[in-house]
Order: structure tokens, then sequence, then C-alpha cells
């Protein structure tokens, strides 16, 4: 008995979609290149927020 070569065996990170195992390893974990660049672009956006910028929260005076 041959087994299902679609079983998922792990879920794409950024939609939760299961994607098999036999899956294009191009994308992997991902399901596809949309979610790669989706998760890439937030792991980008995190880097790019470097605490104690120009942000300045105990800025009195302002209200
Ligand atoms: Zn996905």
């Amino acid at each position: 008995m041959q087994e299902n070569h679609t079983t998922p065996c792990i879920h794409c990170p950024t939609c939760g979609k299961p994607v098999a195992c036999s899956a294009q390893e191009k994308w992997k974990p991902f399901c596809c290149e949309r979610c790669k660049l989706i998760d890439l672009g937030d792991w980008l956006d995190e880097k790019q927020r470097i605490p104690g910028g120009h942000v300045s929260p105990d800025h009195d005076g302002i209200e």
C-alpha cells in the first residue's frame, strides 16, 4: 500500500497552509513564493525597527 505522497508534514509559517513534504523545496517551509516574501518582508521590517531611534516617547510639552 502506497502512502499518499501529498501528505502534509509541515505548515506554512505565513498562512498556516499544510505544505506537502514533496512540495517544491524552493519555497519550503512556505507553501509558495508569496508567503516566503511576506515572511521575509516582516523579518526585514523587524530588523529595520531600531530601538532608540528618532522616536522620543518621553517628549514632553506636546499635549
Ligand atoms: Zn502560505
